[in-house]
């Protein structure tokens, strides 16, 4: 089990979907750059709101 990561000292985000401030996970150690919502459904969420805008545009 890795503790490198404390809770204190994890890198957070605010969530493009639903705007809460969300902390680093390990799955995400990979990708952490690319990660811009907390959850599955927060990133399906906002790739439906990223299409709706792309329509209207
Ligand atoms: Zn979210």
């Amino acid at each position: 089990m890795e503790k490198r990561y404390t809770k204190s000292n994890l890198p957070e985000k605010t969530c493009a979907a639903c705007r809460r401030p969300f902390a680093w996970r390990k799955k995400w150690a990979r990708d952490w750059d690319n990660v811009k919502t907390c959850s599955e459904r927060c990133k399906a969420e906002l790739r439906r709101r990223t299409r709706k805008d792309e329509q209207q545009a």
